[in-house]
């Protein structure tokens, strides 16, 4: 058979690209606001609300009382890799921040309908602007794209509108907004364990009553109450492993020997980002495997701080994974962790019985 005549390579039009790089960041709706929820805390936030219409799919609004964005930076913000907080690559290994490559908001922003409305303290009113593929857009056929101002609290509001309205495959693979709408639940759960000193709420569009609804003050075990119950909250014994040599400390909050369900949550942060670890999991599942009834699973909300240079955070489009050095005995550290407090719990309970 002849061979077949080579095709010509050519460069993909921009806007080709852009919305391949946004289909990897924001898969589903929970991507989206993970990231607009880090964007908030990163901002300085003590307040949090999110406001869902189908799962996400038709509206996804989270409004913040932070430090907002500059009316000059309107133009540029949601272009891809324009951020306020990585200035050269070797930033990433000091990085403070949960965001960090300026891709959140410009991905969005070619997938879906987003407008911001945003005042700093120094403002004398909020502004409101509209946005479609990385730029400022008009909101309607023959109005201005110049951002508009607007009566306002300091603070952002973000609202996204339409997801994947111009991906239809994409938008095709949701059968279920309720779905989408209980990870999102769970992913605003997880943020309102971890983020001490923040009160968040997450409800439907219309409705009265919150799926979440957590107050700045409460501490970690009343937030767990909040988001899991009390039957968990009240079997919870706090974990705390460092070691030196391996650059890390953990603290967290892990349910003991009386408690056990049908599936294992694992609230895990690294360096204050929610992230999932199989490895973690697994080893934390076997730890409590001798504690209890088979069948039985265990609770753990567990942060962990590793020395910045031993993380690689960008190993994942959506960062949803990180990689960190010497995974093995970190993990071993915590898990001798976890059966040693468990073994004391134990003790004291068979030591009041016998009395
Ligand atoms: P990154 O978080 O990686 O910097 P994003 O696209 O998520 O990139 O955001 C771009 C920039 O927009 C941020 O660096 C920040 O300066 C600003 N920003 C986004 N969301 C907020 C917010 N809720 N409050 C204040 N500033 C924000
Ligand atoms: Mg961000």
């Amino acid at each position: 058979l002849p061979l077949p005549a080579p095709r010509r390579i050519k460069a993909l039009a921009q806007d080709v690209v852009n919305k391949i790089a946004a289909g990897e960041i924001i898969v589903a709706p929970v991507h989206a606001l993970k990231e607009l929820i880090e964007n908030a805390v990163d901002a300085g936030s003590t307040a949090l609300e999110v406001v869902i219409k189908d799962g996400g799919l038709k509206l996804l609004q989270i409004t913040d009382n932070g430090h907002g964005i500059d009316k000059e930076d309107l133009p540029i913000l949601c272009e891809r890799f324009t951020t306020s907080k990585l200035k050269a690559f070797e930033d990433l290994t000091s990085i403070g921040t949960y965001g960090f490559r300026g891709e959140a908001l410009a991905s969005i922003s070619h997938i879906a309908h987003l407008n911001v409305t945003t005042r700093t303290k120094e403002s004398s009113c909020a502004w409101r602007a509209y946005y479609a593929d990385g730029k400022l857009a008009s909101p309607k056929p023959g109005q201005s794209a110049e951002p508009k101002p607007i009566a306002g609290r300091p603070g952002t509001q973000i609202t996204v509108e339409d997801l994947f309205y111009n991906v239809p495959s994409r938008r095709r693979a949701f059968r279920s907004a309720s779905e989408e709408y209980a990870k999102i639940l769970d992913m605003v759960g997880r943020y309102s364990v971890h983020c001490l000193g923040v009160s968040f709420s997450c409800k439907k569009h219309g409705d009265t009553t919150s799926g979440v609804s957590v107050p700045a003050n409460a501490g970690p075990v009343d937030r767990i109450r909040q988001i899991h119950g009390s039957a968990v909250a009240n079997e919870l014994v706090a974990l705390k492993a460092e070691n030196e040599r391996w650059g890390f400390k953990c603290e967290g909050w892990i349910s003991n020997a009386n408690h056990n369900s049908k599936r294992t949550t694992l609230l895990l942060f690294i360096n204050h980002r929610a992230v999932e670890s199989p490895a973690i999991k697994k080893s934390v599942e076997q730890t409590y495997a001798t504690f209890l009834p088979k069948g039985g699973h265990p609770f753990a909300y567990l942060s962990l701080d590793i020395e910045p240079q031993r993380v690689d955070v960008n190993v994942h489009p959506t960062k949803r994974e990180v990689h960190f050095l010497n995974e093995d005995e970190i993990i071993a550290i915590i898990c001798d962790e976890i059966r040693n407090s468990l073994s004391k719990v134990d003790t004291s309970r068979s030591f009041m019985t016998q009395s």
